[in-house]
Formats: structure tokens, sequence, C-alpha cells
């Protein structure tokens, strides 16, 4: 699994940050990309990295303000014109459907693949044999959704010695055993799925939040959490504006992370009125708090990787 922020601003982009997007690329684990958010230009965005927009398989949106929907028009319709034709299904609160529906009746707009729209609920949005989602409501100023995506335990390696010495010959045999089916052989006797796999393998699992205050729900849907992309809009000094406007500040992201015992914190949305050397303080001050913490930058590329968080460089 590797991880691509494609935009990290709060509220407008300025020209270090675009707003809003983040592409959890499951390349190895399903042949697909998923977006979370999709703030105006993620298109353009996307055009600097390797992603394929064919391959967005889902998009999830967290909640309803331009700076984490305003892309989304854009990229559909360029995801459509480059080729996609496998459905594309949109995960995102009441009203999202009615406005994307719209602008593409306004322009004329035709797809070359269907959308389904799931309109968001607190509770399961996605379950199939690899990956469960759940969302969560958050406590900004309008309805938004935080998500949890875990992946279901990895089926143990096939030990293939071991079928070997247990006379199991080459062939679809194997493929029962590694699907954890028992079989029985032409002399009648039984092999056992458990006998010739290793144990099943913990899968990954992160939360990706909105935009939100310091609340109980952001805890629970990061606990124990691998990974936490939480927002930070402000800092300790502006500390007093941030629950007003329905913000985090880079203190209260790393007291989530710590309070849900979560691995690793990445921060993002970080507001405009930051500039680039003000970053390292606002990291500095959150590892104080919950030393395994990253901040994003647009384009920043992380792998998960034998259980560690690693930021390609
Ligand atoms: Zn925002
Ligand atoms: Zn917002």
């Amino acid at each position: 699994m590797q991880l691509q922020f494609l935009g990290t601003g709060a509220g407008m982009p300025s020209k270090e940050r675009n707003t809003s997007a983040l592409a959890l690329k499951l390349l190895e684990e399903r042949g697909t990309v998923w977006l979370f958010d999709c703030g105006e230009a993620t298109q353009h965005q996307i055009l600097h990295t390797t992603i394929r927009p064919r391959k967005v398989e889902k998009i999830f949106i967290t909640h309803l303000h331009g700076d984490h929907i305003f892309g989304l028009p854009g990229f559909l319709s360029s995801r459509s014109f480059l080729g996609g034709e496998d459905i594309l299904t949109i995960y995102g609160p009441k009203g999202l459907k009615e406005w994307v529906t719209s602008s593409f009746n306004v322009s004329k707009t035709h797809l070359t693949y269907p959308i389904e729209y799931v309109e968001v609920q607190e509770g399961v949005v996605f379950e199939d044999e690899q990956f469960i989602v759940n969302a969560q409501l958050l406590e900004h100023v309008i309805p938004c959704y935080g998500y949890r995506v875990e992946q279901k335990p990895l089926q143990g390696e096939l030990l293939i010695e071991k079928a070997k010495e247990l006379g199991v010959p080459k062939g679809p045999l194997l493929g029962k055993l590694k699907n954890g089916e028992d079989i029985t052989l032409e002399d009648g006797r039984t092999v056992y799925s458990r006998d010739v796999t290793a144990p099943p393998k913990k899968g990954f699992t992160i939360t990706v939040l909105g935009d939100t205050k310091y609340c109980d729900s952001a805890i629970k849907l990061s606990e124990n959490a691998n990974i936490v992309v939480h927002e930070a809009t402000f800092d300790h000094k502006t500390e007093h504006l941030a629950a007003s406007y329905g913000h985090s500040t880079n203190v209260e992201a790393a007291r989530v992370a710590k309070e849900a015992n979560a691995g690793f914190l990445i921060l993002n949305h970080i507001s405009s009125r930051f500039l680039p050397h003000d970053l390292e303080d606002l990291l500095l001050e959150a590892k104080e708090i919950f030393p395994n913490s990253f901040i994003a930058h647009d384009f920043s590329h992380f792998e998960w990787k034998n259980s560690e968080l690693l930021e390609d460089k």
C-alpha cells in the first residue's frame, strides 16, 4: 500500500499547496486507487504523478466544502476522455450526487462509465473480501465524515515444500489448500490447509479524517490504526480560532493519535497562513506529543512496508 498526497492546503490553494486530495494506492492489493476528497485541480495534480485516472475505483468525500469537492466534475469527465470504462463509486454526504449530476446536466457531460453514488451514514459503507470501510461523523461546521479503512487478514502463504512432502501433486489442489480448503488425495488421505500454509498476516488500518475540531469520534475512528491522517489547520498560537472554525491544531491532531494508540500520524490540511519555513515547527510541536508524526506536502509519497511507514524523499 502506498499513499500520495495530491493536495494538502486548507480552504483555498496557495502556490505551495493545492486543496485537499489524497490517493490510497492499492495497486498490489487490488490493482486500483482510492481517492479521499477531490479539491479543485486534483486532476492537474494527478498529471504530475504515475496515477492513472481509470485506475481510480472509489472516491470517498469527507464533506461538501468546496476545497474538498470542486475537483470532482473535472476529474470525472477526464477519466471518461482517458478511456475509463469501469464503474466508479463515490461515497459522500447527502447532496453530493445532486451537485455532481447537475453540473453534468448543465454542461451536457456524458461519461463512458457508470457512477454509483453511496450516501454515507455512520457505520460500514463498504465491505468485500479484502477491505472494510467505516465512516463516522466528526465535528465540523457542516456534516463531515472520517473514514477508517481496514484490510482484512491476509491468507498465509502456501508452504509448497510441506505440501510436496505430504504428497500433494502440482496443480489445482495446491490452489485449494492455499485458499483454506482441506483436500483428499487419490490414496484417500486428507491434507489439511492449516498444515501447509503459514498463519494469516494482519492487514493494515488507515484512518483518514476530514475537517474536524478535536473530538471523541476522531479518537474512536483512529483507535489502534496503523496510520492516521489528520488535519492541522492551526497551531498552538492560533488555537483560539481552531474550535470555532471547526478545525484542529497540530497539537490536537497529535493528541488524537496518542489517545487512539495509533502507529503513525500524518498532518495535512495546512492553512496558507503557514509559510514553508513554518512547517518544520508545526511538525516538531506535534512530535513532542506523538513522536511518529509526519507532515504532508503536495506529492508527498509514503509506503507501508513491514509495519513501518516510510516517506519517499
Ligand atoms: Zn477544508
Ligand atoms: Zn471544511
